[in-house]
C-alpha cells in the first residue's frame, strides 16, 4: 500500500473510534452490553491500526482487564486528596484500580 493510503486509514480509524466511543457512552446506561461491545471495538481498531485511543477516553479502559468502563455502572470513581489530588477509578469487573492525578485550578481552589 502506498504511503498516502496509510495516512487516510489512520484518519479513518481515529474517526471511527471517536464515533464508537460516543455511541458507547450513549447506549451504556440503557444497554451496558452494547456499550461494552462498542468500547471493545474501538479498542480493537486501536490495536490493529496502532492509532491511539483519543486522550479523553483513554482512562475509560481498565488497565488490568481492558474493559471499557462506565462510571456508576461497571466502575467506581472517587476523588482523593491525600498526598496529591487524584481520581481513583476502580473496575468492578476485575477490581483493578487506576489513579489519575489532576491539577486543581489554583484560582478556583482559593475560593473556599
Ligand atoms: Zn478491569
Amino acid at each position: 500500500m502506498r504511503r498516502r493510503g496509510r495516512i487516510k486509514i489512520r484518519d479513518l480509524a481515529a474517526q471511527r473510534m471517536r464515533l464508537l466511543l460516543r455511541m458507547a457512552d450513549e447506549v451504556y446506561p440503557w444497554e451496558p452490553e452494547l456499550g461494552l461491545m462498542y468500547g471493545d471495538l474501538a479498542r480493537r481498531i486501536s490495536l490493529r491500526t496502532k492509532v491511539k485511543i483519543p486522550q479523553e477516553w483513554r482512562w475509560r479502559y481498565c488497565k488490568r482487564c481492558g474493559s471499557f468502563l462506565y462510571p456508576g455502572i461497571n466502575a467506581d470513581v472517587r476523588v482523593r486528596e491525600r498526598r496529591f489530588p487524584h481520581l481513583v477509578i476502580r473496575c468492578r469487573l476485575c477490581g483493578g484500580i487506576r489513579r489519575i492525578p489532576y491539577l486543581r485550578e489554583k484560582r478556583s481552589a482559593r475560593r473556599r
